[in-house]
């Protein structure tokens, strides 16, 4: 048994996981048509590398990555480009992004897959090249390339395999757990060759029972250590998970790596194995489909399947939606068309009712009740947050740590006055990132200004140099008299 340490806040949400986690995962139907972001990952925007007309196969690297923080996009099944164009993508600012089109010929057709390589024999460089042409970026929901978090100088002392999944009504990490644990492990392993850490442990909530036991039986002939942790949100953030399980502090503003330590999602570790095992890159993944739904469920999806498709396939909307929600109930945004495509990020999608939240009651003002700040994991004033923030006091939100929020929604969850606290603060981040951007915008413009203004002054000196040396000599005065100096 490992000590746990505990974290400051959080709460025991009702969880709804048996709506969704009592049958097995099921594969999605190919859809006509497949919207295909390519930008599915942190980091900027792959280049692509097809155009409309083009026939293309399941696998074929569609997108390349531009840049260090950047990932590949691959075609998820075979068919022709029917255009390249801005389309509403899963975002909470309901903006267009650039997305490949493929109409799928129902082949459903490989390229040629690379066989298996012996991860073991290449530098580990090399396994990160692998898995970054792959496009293998992180399944928990932050989709930072996985090549980034690999290719790191600090030595690590502990990795965490993520299986907590601590979001209400999300299901899709535990039911990879139970049907895939052998294919999470084998991909935990190939991680494990590259960081080189001291100890690695397994992270699973106790409301798992199943996962847990698959898990454990995976990991019996390895040295890793499966973790039981208490049900509790949002054990699974990655903060409070690397308190609770080292005792160690994330600094704000740091990153795990900072303290030695690494997360990994179980999905992650899963799309690892298919990469190095079988070849193929990342063109699918696990999505719950929850909420008000006829027949919740899990699907293994391609990337670029509509929302919509996913519903249908679930029997349906049951009466009363008026959201849907991508990533849960807690942490998710709401979408503004249940077109927009199935993404790297969508671990769950969530027919929601305002019922589901605080929004159904009226909002009172608030009472300084303090229970707020009790369940932050933070340690932040949300009370305080609230308050700058609704007075647009954008410094002083700063000054009070906006930016160390998660976001988790435990205040808002609490809230006796129903004030919907974490909408406020997103409002102010993004507020502040868009005097951010006006500011970086106004300083190119004076820098530019200045650029020009030195560039003419230099010119005129130039010119002004060259008038001199054209301009007659004057010859020294033939009755020049030295009384006159
Ligand atoms: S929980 Fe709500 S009412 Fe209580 S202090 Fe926080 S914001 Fe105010
Ligand atoms: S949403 Fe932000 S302020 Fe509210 S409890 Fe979570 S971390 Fe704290």
């Amino acid at each position: 048994m490992k000590d746990l340490f505990s974290f400051h806040g959080g709460v025991k949400a009702a969880s709804h996981k048996s709506e969704s986690n009592q049958q097995p995962i099921k594969s999605s139907i190919l859809p006509h048509v497949l919207t295909v972001p390519l930008r599915q990952h942190t980091g900027s925007i792959s280049k692509p590398l097809v155009k409309a007309g083009d026939h293309v196969l399941k696998g074929q690297m569609i997108g390349k990555p531009d840049g260090y923080m950047s990932a590949a996009i691959h075609a998820p099944t075979s068919g022709r480009v029917l255009d390249i164009d801005n389309k509403l993508v899963p975002h909470p600012s309901g903006l267009l992004d650039l997305c490949v089109l493929i109409e799928s010929d129902g082949e459903d057709r490989w390229i040629n897959r690379r066989e298996t390589v012996d991860y073991k024999s290449l530098h580990p460089k090399k396994v990160y090249n692998l898995l970054r042409s792959a496009g293998v970026v992180g399944l928990g929901g932050a989709v930072v390339p996985t090549a980034v978090k690999l290719n790191t100088s600090t030595a690590i002392d502990t990795l965490i395999l993520n299986g907590s999944e601590c979001g209400p009504w999300i299901t899709c990490d535990d039911l990879l757990m139970r049907e895939r644990a052998s294919e999470i492990i084998s991909g935990l392993h190939i991680i494990v060759h590259i960081l080189q850490p001291r100890e690695v442990l397994v992270s699973i909530e106790d409301d798992k029972p199943q996962a847990i036991s698959e898990m454990e039986a995976a990991c019996s002939s390895t040295s890793y250590r499966v973790v039981k942790i208490p049900t509790r949100y949002p054990s699974g953030s990655v903060k409070q998970l690397v308190a609770l399980l080292t005792g160690r502090e994330i600094p704000i503003n740091g990153l795990p790596v900072d303290i030695g330590v690494q997360c990994f999602n179980v999905g992650t570790a899963y799309a690892v194995h298919r990469t190095i095992e079988f070849g193929e890159p990342v063109i699918s993944r696990v999505v719950t489909i929850t909420g008000h739904v006829n027949q919740p469920q899990n699907m293994e999806v391609l990337f670029g399947t509509p929302f919509s498709h996913l519903i249908n396939q679930s029997g349906g909307y049951r009466y009363g939606v008026d959201q849907l929600i991508m990533g849960g109930p807690m942490m998710g945004f709401a979408v503004h068309d249940d077109q927009v495509p199935v993404i790297k990020a969508t671990n769950c999608i969530f027919a929601a009712r305002v019922a589901n939240f605080t929004l159904q009651y009226p909002v009172r003002p608030c009472i300084r009740c303090g229970v707020c700040v009790d369940v932050c994991p933070m340690n932040l004033l949300p009370q305080q947050l609230y308050w700058y923030a609704r007075a647009k006091e954008l410094d002083r939100v700063k000054d009070y740590h906006l930016f160390s929020c998660i976001e988790c929604g435990c205040c808002s969850y609490v809230c006796p006055s129903h004030i919907p606290l974490v909408q406020y603060y997103r409002y102010a981040k993004s507020e502040i990132w868009a005097q951010e951007k006006e500011k970086q915008k106004a300083d190119l413009a004076r820098r530019r200004y200045r650029a020009r203004v030195a560039r003419l002054e230099h010119k005129k000196q130039i010119r002004e140099a060259k008038l001199q040396e054209k301009a007659p000599v004057l010859m020294p005065n033939a009755n020049y008299n030295s009384r006159d100096m």
